[in-house]
């Protein structure tokens, strides 16, 4: 990328922070931070780098996309990390959204049921260093037993209901964010917590529209 292009790019992506970010409410320092560290054009695919900052998902690999860059930022304040947590995210997709939690979390652990991209992030993640980040090939609607519980889980596809498993392999206090609506495509954005002694309460934060959330749990292939 010529020394034009790079400068062009830190200007969209100050813009799309103090504009798309902070200008609709997102607060947290730590997200902003990691939202202002993590390089999103490294996470599209080849020639699309320059759309990196604009507002709105983008496609990538496979007929799936990568996140509306305020929607992971909006998801990853609505999990209230401190730093000290063990986070799980269904949905790995180009892994962008793993690098944001990494920098707001103590462990991240990804799942992604479309094998070529959950080795396509695998390897991405590495190469740029996010060391506390680890990919798994599996349906996540299923969670990820073998480190659960988990302090909070964001789920980055649109399921038709809240899976049980999830549910259940979330630990006391912690924070599970999900979109969840009646139609493949439309969902509502809901924030379920465990309180300490192990109810759950559920709230609808916003109207969001994501990628189906396929598997036993989810919406049928
Ligand atoms: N978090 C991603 C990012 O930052 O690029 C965006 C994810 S994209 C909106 C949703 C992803 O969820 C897709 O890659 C899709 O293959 C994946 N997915 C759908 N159902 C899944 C399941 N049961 N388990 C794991 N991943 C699933």
């Amino acid at each position: 990328m010529s020394s034009n292009a790079k400068r062009e790019l830190a200007a969209r992506k100050e813009r799309m922070l103090s504009q798309h970010l902070a200008g609709r409410g997102v607060v947290d320092q730590a997200v902003l931070k990691a939202m202002r560290e993590v390089p999103r054009e490294a996470f599209l695919p080849p020639g699309m780098e320059y759309l990196a900052y604009d507002d709105g998902p983008l496609p990538i690999q496979e007929g799936q996309t990568i996140s509306q860059p305020y929607i992971v930022a909006y998801m990853v304040e609505a999990l209230e990390l401190q730093g000290g947590e063990r986070v799980l995210e269904i949905g790995t997709g180009s892994g962008y959204a793993a690098a944001v939690l990494s920098l707001c979390a103590a462990q991240v652990f990804t799942v992604e049921r479309i094998p070529s991209l959950s080795h396509l992030a695998a390897e991405r993640l590495r190469e740029l260093g996010y060391g506390n980040v680890t990919v798994h090939l599996g349906d996540g609607t299923l969670g990820w037993q073998e480190h659960a519980p988990y302090d909070a889980i964001v789920v980055t596809a649109g399921a038709p209901e809240v899976p049980e498993e999830l549910e259940r392999q979330l630990a006391p206090g912690g924070r599970l964010v999900i979109p969840v609506g009646p139609t493949p495509h439309l969902q509502d954005l809901v924030r379920v917590r465990r309180d300490r002694s192990g109810s759950l309460h559920r709230e609808t934060l916003c109207a969001v529209r994501f990628v189906p959330l396929i598997g036993a749990q989810g919406w049928e292939y």
